[in-house]
């Protein structure tokens, strides 16, 4: 069978298994020599791809909310829309989420995934979690257990998750107001505007001084629903596919005057989530925020050069202490540049890492980059750790596809030769 991702730009020919349960699951590690586990495909990065045995747990979907622990545990396949709707009916709420959650809880925390806001990645938030070892055993980990850090943030190099206990929170409500202000205002104005707001982020459009703000607070209101975005979707997909015959600048400065303040309430779960219909590449990296400014510019510079329509987003994540989290011990602003999936993005999003390489940027490990292990050893000061533990975890690098190995520096068999 073809696997694809979302944007289409991974595609394998794997023999895809279907487990119902962990045992289901052992029995699939046992047969396999190469295996690897898909989400909801919502990376950008060919982490998932392989062309042996592919792991859809999409079946493994049970919900366990635990109202007083504040904890919920969900099953691989689990998404995370799907956790924050019975945590909602049970008055409980993450505390954070990214633009959409159609990933699933356990794809989400493999790679990091991020909102915006005074809050680490969402990898943070497991405290404890069920995996199926190389040799098929059954292993419960939890908070404080060795090699726990690795695996809330593990790029599916660990092992297959059957399922995880995610913190969550008493239930609250938000307004997001959408407003336009200048870039120069975004810019200057964004590490303040993270302070004073729960959540706050920017994208700007390509060829105008124009920024779209998000900034959202916590607030007394009930019900909410969520946004279909049918009618943007449509106007910005027939905007997209343009580009492919005229110059987006003009389709740039048009979108950006489409730009209007709007205010979004309701719970949580209705006012993070925003559709996004029309599919698109991604690189996105994370610099430390005091450098944001000045990386910004050089990022607006060659997204111009490279007839880009798309808005850059710009977001805030708190440091953490995960060995292999792109914040790691530092506050970070994460730039996404995006491109319409129609359209080729190598040379933009190689001349972007060039830039984010000079201000130390480390990527996320869901979107399109292309850091040697070399340059990662640098980044992570606790990369070489993660490496030894992932080779006594799994000798025989039954969960590397040739990605991973490549990106660790392992050769077949899984020795480092870093
Ligand atoms: C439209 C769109 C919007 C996005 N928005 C954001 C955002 O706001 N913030 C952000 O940070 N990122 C965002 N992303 C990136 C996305 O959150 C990550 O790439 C995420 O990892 C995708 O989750 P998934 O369920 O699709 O996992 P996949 O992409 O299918 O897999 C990701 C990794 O998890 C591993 N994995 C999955 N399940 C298991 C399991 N049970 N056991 C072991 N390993 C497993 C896979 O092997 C792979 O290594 C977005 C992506 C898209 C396409």
């Amino acid at each position: 069978m073809t696997w694809r991702n979302w944007s289409g730009s991974v595609e394998c020919n794997p023999t895809v298994r279907r487990p119902r349960n962990v045992d289901d699951v052992v029995e699939v590690v046992e047969d396999a020599d190469e295996l690897r586990v898909a989400g909801s495909g919502h990376s950008f990065s060919p982490l998932v791809a392989t062309d042996d045995t592919l792991v859809q747990p999409d079946r493994m979907n049970s919900i366990d909310v635990d109202r007083g622990d504040e904890s919920i545990t969900v099953g691989a396949g689990v998404t995370l829309g799907e956790m924050t709707e019975a945590s909602g009916d049970e008055g409980l709420a993450p505390v954070n989420l990214g633009d959409v959650d159609r990933q699933t809880v356990a794809g989400a925390v493999a790679t990091g995934t991020h909102g915006t806001g005074e809050f680490p990645v969402l990898s943070n938030y497991v405290t404890s979690m069920e995996v199926v070892t190389p040799e098929g055993d059954v292993e419960p980990l939890e908070e404080g257990d060795p090699g726990f850090d690795y695996h809330r943030l593990s790029l599916g190099a660990l092992g297959v998750v059957t399922k995880l206990e995610f913190d969550v929170v008493e239930d609250y409500g938000l307004r997001m107001e959408r407003r336009r202000r200048s870039l120069d205002e975004a810019l200057e104005g964004f590490r303040e505007n993270v302070r004073r707001h729960r959540n706050y982020e920017f994208f700007w459009f390509p060829y105008t001084e124009t920024a779209l703000t998000k900034a959202t607070v916590e607030a007394d209101v009930s019900g909410g629903r969520r946004e279909t975005g049918w009618l943007e979707n449509h106007v910005w997909r027939q905007l997209c596919k343009l580009t492919e015959h005229v110059d987006a600048a003009p389709l740039a400065k048009l979108a950006s005057t489409a730009v209007r303040g709007k205010t979004k309430t309701g719970r949580a779960r209705y006012v993070y989530p925003e559709p996004r219909d029309v599919r698109f590449n991604e690189t996105e990296y994370g610099v430390p925020v005091d450098e944001l400014p000045e990386c910004f510019r050089e990022i607006q510079e060659i997204v111009e050069r490279h007839d880009t329509l798309y808005p850059v987003e710009v977001r805030f994540v708190e440091a953490d202490s995960l060995p292999l989290s792109p914040a790691y011990g530092r506050d970070s602003a994460f730039i996404a540049v995006h491109r319409y999936h129609e359209r080729s993005y190598e040379d933009v999003f190689r001349e972007c890492e060039d830039v984010f390489r000079r201000y130390d940027g480390r990527p996320h490990w869901g979107k399109m980059h292309s850091l040697s292990p070399t340059e990662l050893q640098q980044l992570y000061p606790g990369w070489r750790e993660f490496l030894s533990y992932r080779e006594e975890f799994d000798p025989d690098g039954v969960f590397l596809n040739p990605y991973l190995q490549r990106l660790f520096g392992v050769r077949g068999g899984g020795r480092y030769s870093g």
